[in-house]
């Protein structure tokens, strides 16, 4: 697979080119609104072109696939170009800067018979996996409700538009409470039905949240508490699963690294349980490229990023208004 990064970021830098090239793709080329950033980050990571027109990158033809990792209000009309020209998707989340505009790409995406996945890295974590085989081999019994923490302290080179500026999609929300509901989605099968919600700037938001905290019903009932923030640098994250017959605690797992333990505890016991510590994002394109290939879907379809887009929505307008919030979806599949 021949791919084109759209975006000199912070993630393709630091996570997804090692995962592109590890999982056996090859990087031909990056775009950049800088021609300079471009050239000296295809430079850095050993990329043969650089360019500033995504225009220029999906008509060529030795790209086969894209991986968007601009700001958010740029994945629109990037992924849109991409599909047009026939080339697959991979695009960070979220997925667009409002409902309808995530469900035009990856209607587009349909229509064009082409692959569209959401770069949600957690579902694709051993540790994730292994919570979910716990939940679906019924070792805690008829789930009751979830927790999770995701609280963490924005690293200071990525305090730029996540905290001040709303039009670049900048804010908590967008960030972090998309991957929470995703992983939420993917843990319990449902999608979340109503939620309320209280945002805060912490001291970091300039014009956006960085804190929330939120409650969300899911249609069996089982309650989900979520809490995302940029502010906290000692609360550590975690992922709790309650149920009628035990609990699950995972530890420090709302993370991008294959980290943290998980206990089971019910009433024979506390027990560690291990999982298959692979890394996440070479998970997410080994999943990819063979949804490419004809087998199977991706780790996260662009259904998938539309449905956490409109928890996450529904999550701020819930915390806007104070008034309890039924997501609306969209007509998601
Ligand atoms: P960055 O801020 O690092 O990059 C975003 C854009 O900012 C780049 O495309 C680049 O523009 C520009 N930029 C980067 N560095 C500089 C610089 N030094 N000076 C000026 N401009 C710069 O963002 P992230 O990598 O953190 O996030 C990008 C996307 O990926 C977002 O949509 C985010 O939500 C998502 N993300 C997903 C993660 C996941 O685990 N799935 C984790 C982190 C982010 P240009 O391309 O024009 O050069």
């Amino acid at each position: 697979m021949r791919w084109a990064l759209i975006g000199a970021s912070t993630i393709a830098a630091q996570y997804m080119i090692r995962a592109l090239w590890a999982e056996g793709g090859e990087i031909v080329r990056v775009v950049s609104a800088s021609a300079e950033r471009g050239a000296s980050f295809a430079a850095m990571h050993g990329i043969p072109l650089s360019g500033i027109t995504v225009e220029e990158a999906v008509a060529d033809p030795d790209v086969d696939a894209v991986y968007i990792s601009t700001t958010n209000e740029k994945h629109l009309p990037q992924a849109l170009a991409a599909i047009a020209a026939g080339k697959h998707v991979l695009c960070e989340k979220p997925l667009a800067m409002s409902l309808a505009d995530a469900v035009s790409m990856v209607r587009a995406a349909e229509e064009k018979s082409v692959v569209f996945a959401t770069n949600h890295h957690l579902r694709c974590s051993g540790s994730h996996r292994a919570v979910q085989s716990l939940i679906r081999d019924g070792r805690i019994g008829r789930v009751l409700s979830l927790r999770v923490h995701h609280a963490v302290h924005l690293p200071e080179n990525l305090q730029g538009w996540r905290i001040n500026s709303p039009a670049a999609g900048g804010g908590v929300i967008p960030d972090i409470t998309v991957h929470d509901a995703d992983v939420v989605r993917f843990l319990t099968g449902e999608d979340p039905k109503t939620v309320v919600a209280q945002m805060a700037a912490s001291g970091l938001g300039q014009g956006v949240e960085d804190s929330v905290m939120s409650v969300w019903t899911m249609p069996s009932g089982v309650m989900v508490m979520s809490h995302e923030s940029f502010t906290h640098p000692f609360a550590g994250t975690g992922l709790e699963v309650h149920g009628t017959e035990g609990s699950i605690f995972a530890r420090g797992v709302m993370t991008q690294n294959p980290v943290g333990e998980i206990e089971l505890v019910t009433a024979a016991g506390r027990e560690p349980v291990a999982y298959d510590p692979h890394d996440l994002y070479g998970e997410a394109v080994r999943r990819f490229h063979a949804a490419v290939a004809g087998h199977g879907g991706p780790a996260a379809t662009g259904w998938d990023g539309v449905k956490s887009l409109a928890v996450a929505l529904a999550v701020r307008e819930a915390a806007l208004t104070g008034a309890a919030v039924d997501v609306d979806y969209g007509g998601a599949k």
